[in-house]
Order: structure tokens, then sequence, then C-alpha cells
């Protein structure tokens, strides 16, 4: 045979996630932890990484860190689930409670996982654009559940890439509006410090993600978890896959969340670098900076693309594009970095947007630089 069948018809206009994992001296693009764990916990593993199993196949369900996870948050562990990431668990409710011939609301702009998810599990899309300022539009969403056919709503609280948090009142009003599954996806909870989780014994269909990739600067073993209604894990158990954390992330996630006081000096560190930056992008003329609850600012510039290359290709800082994201054109989001990063993004912002300003009063093609970087093909 020299051909082949074609895969599933929906796939055909669907674009894979693309993180752009490209090699650059300063990477704030992927809303990661700017620092390795801390020595001392990574001292810890080593000195037992010899009595290691790696031979054996790992506990389905992490009974260990679901147990850790469920008693710091007052809960019973039959009201978490550890997943391979945030990103395996938000599939998993889609393989649960979505599929063909049911919906799902989401905000955007918002997490772009949530819509590839959708169409790849073949649940139908409902999107309710967010608005101006990135609110969640609650009357339109309230609306739509009226129609009493909604089945899952998502929505990142913060919101990724905007940094918004719902107002409580509101997320209240939509889980008292719907028996639908509402995830409120807490990924940026340690920076927020804003949880529903008081409001889950009241509403059984309310279900919290969270991650270690942000504050606990894990991102490269994808652990996540979920706190949600049992009967929901149960369900959940039923779709996942039953060795999707592996072992080695499961013991490092278990040993970082005993630590886990260790690492709030960084995130204080972190919140502190995130008023540095907001603060020296605001000052810069032309730029617009939206607030953030999370370890990222998004902010607004003309010729946002081309700032983006002349980022990483002059000064070797990558940064995120959304130039392409309805709603978010012109815009670009910096992840929090070390202060020494976080300086240098201000530094290079500031060397290009005098060199812009200059140009434009040499009157001499504001872009005559970028447009030799543009020819690389990015
Ligand atoms: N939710 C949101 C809003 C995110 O921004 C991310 C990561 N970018 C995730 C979930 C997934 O995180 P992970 O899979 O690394 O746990």
């Amino acid at each position: 045979m020299d051909r082949m069948r074609a895969p599933r018809p929906e796939l055909e206009h669907l674009v894979p996630y693309d993180a752009k994992d490209l090699k650059v001296d300063i990477a704030l693009a992927a809303n990661e932890h700017p620092a390795n764990l801390p020595g001392e916990i990574i001292d810890k593993l080593a000195s037992r990484l010899r009595e290691f199993r790696f031979n054996r196949y790992p506990d389905p369900m992490a009974s260990t860190l679901r147990g850790l996870i469920a008693e710091a948050n007052g809960l019973e562990p039959s009201n978490v689930l550890v997943g391979n990431g945030g990103d395996e668990l938000i599939f998993d409710l889609l393989l649960a409670w979505g599929g063909p011939g049911r919906k799902m609301i989401d905000a955007p702009p918002t997490f772009t996982m949530y819509g590839i998810d959708a169409q790849v599990s073949g649940t139908e899309l409902v999107r309710i654009p967010r608005t101006a300022d990135f609110s969640v539009d609650a009357d339109a969403v309230l609306e739509r559940l009226g129609e009493g056919d909604i089945d899952v709503v998502m929505l990142a609280h913060p919101n990724n890439p905007t940094g918004n948090i719902t107002p409580e009142t509101v997320l209240i009003d939509i889980l008292n509006a719907t028996d639908a599954i509402v995830l409120v996806d807490e990924a940026y909870f340690e920076f927020s410090r804003h949880t529903m989780r008081p409001h889950m014994e009241r509403h059984p269909n309310l279900v919290i993600l969270r991650t270690f990739s942000k504050a606990f600067s894990l991102a490269g073993l994808r652990v996540g978890y979920l706190l949600a209604h049992e009967d929901v894990v149960r369900e959940l158990t039923k779709v996942r896959q039953p060795y999707s954390i592996d072992a080695f992330a499961q013991w490092v996630a278990a040993t970082v969340f005993r630590e886990r006081v260790v690492f709030q000096q960084a995130i204080r560190d972190i919140m502190r670098g995130r008023d540095t930056l907001m603060h020296g992008l605001s000052a810069f003329d032309g730029v617009t900076v939206y607030p953030s609850e999370a370890n990222f600012i998004l902010f607004r510039i003309d010729h946002a693309s081309a700032l983006w290359r002349d980022l990483l290709h002059n000064y070797s800082i990558l940064i995120r594009d959304f130039t392409r994201t309805p709603g978010l054109e012109d815009c670009l989001r910096v992840t929090v970095g070390t202060d020494e990063e976080n300086e240098r993004f201000l530094a290079a912002m500031g060397e290009i947007l005098s060199s812009r300003k200059a140009s434009q009063i040499l009157g001499n093609g504001a872009h005559a630089r970028h447009g030799t970087v543009g020819e690389l093909g990015y």
C-alpha cells in the first residue's frame, strides 16, 4: 500500500500546542519558576537515589502524594487526583464529562489547552469572550448556562495569559447557576493566594486544579492535581491512564510538598519581581501593562511581533507572542524571572524602544533593524 488512511476529520484544522522551546539565555516564555529546586532538596533526593526502585511500576494513584495534598487542604484522599501535569487532568475531565454531543464553555482569551482538548475530545466548545478589561462576561455566561445544556465550564483563576482573577462572587454565581462541572484552574494559586477551596463542600460540581510546575520548580517532571468531590474523582479514575505519574515524579513531588515552606521566600521574591516588571514596563511610553496576580505579565505595545523578534535575536530573551490570538493583538507576555533576568529584560526593552523612537525621529523607517531579523523566518 502506498497510501495512509486519513486521521479523524476534527484534526484537520487543529494547530498543535507550540511551546517554542528555543535555546536562549533568558527564558521568560513558559511561566516556569526561574530557579531549579533548592539545593537542600536535591541533596536529600540524591542521598536516597540508590534505594529508588526504577524497575517497579508506579503507585497508580500516587497515594503518598495524594495523602499529603489531601491533608494540607483539609480533605480526604478520595477528593484528590494527581495527574501528569495539570494538562492531563484537564484532558481527563473532558474524557469523562465532554465528548461528542456534549458542550463546554470557556472564556477566551485564556489557556489554549482548554480549546485544544475540547476539539480533540469531540466536545463542542462554547466560547464566551472576556470583556475589554479581560473580565469574565458573567451575564453572558450565566445566560448561556440558563439553557441547561452545558456539561463543563473551564475558567483559569488567575487567567493565563491575562493575569487577572475572577471575583469570588462571580464564580459563586456561576456555581449556583449550573450542575455542570466548573473547573476553577488555580495553576497560579501560590502567587494569587486566592482559592475557591472553601466553596467545595457546598458545590459538588466545583473542581479545583493546581500544579507543581509554577511555584514548586517542577515543570520538568509533570505533576498537577485536582481537588474535587469524590464522585468526580471516581469517574476520572475510569478514563485516566493508570500509570501517568511516574514513580520518580511522585517521589520528588512528595518530597517537595513536605518541604514546601522552603519555597515561600522564592514565591515572595517572584511577587516582588512582578512589581519591578510592572513598574518598569509601565514607565515606557506606549506600553499598556495589565495587572497580574500570577507569575507573568501581559502587556500591549505597537509592533509587538517586531519587538518579540528583536528581544530573541539581539538579546537572546524569549517571551511569549500572543499577537495572533484574537483579543490580544499586539500583546506579549513575560514571565517573572530572577532579579537579574528581569533587569536585563527591562534594559533590553529600554534600548529597543529608544532606538525605535530615534528612528522615528530620523524618519528612516521605524523598523529597518527588525526587517532583517524577520527574514530569519520567525
Ligand atoms: N492551567 C493553566 C492556566 C496554565 O497556565 C498551565 C500551564 N501553562 C496549566 C494549567 C498546566 O500546567 P501543568 O500541565 O504544567 O501542570
